[in-house]
């Protein structure tokens, strides 16, 4: 197995991880419903994209109830 012959500095240690961070995602208003929904994805609360329909919003059947 691979072993460092020198032990990282704390400086040299911390220049690598200074493009560790995360960003926070963005999010855009939906023209169809003003909810807000990620860039160049399908509108999850109305299945809206590019000003359409692509998924239809229809109540899941619930399939267990017995009456
Ligand atoms: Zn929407």
């Amino acid at each position: 197995m691979a072993v460092p012959q020198n032990r990282t500095t704390p400086s040299k240690r911390n220049m690598r991880r200074s493009h560790h961070a995360l960003s926070a995602s963005s999010y855009a208003e939906c023209p169809n419903c003003g909810e807000l929904q990620r860039p160049h994805h399908v509108c999850g609360s109305c299945g809206h994209y590019a000003g359409r329909e692509v998924v239809s919003m229809v109540e899941e059947l619930d399939l267990d109830d017995e009456s």
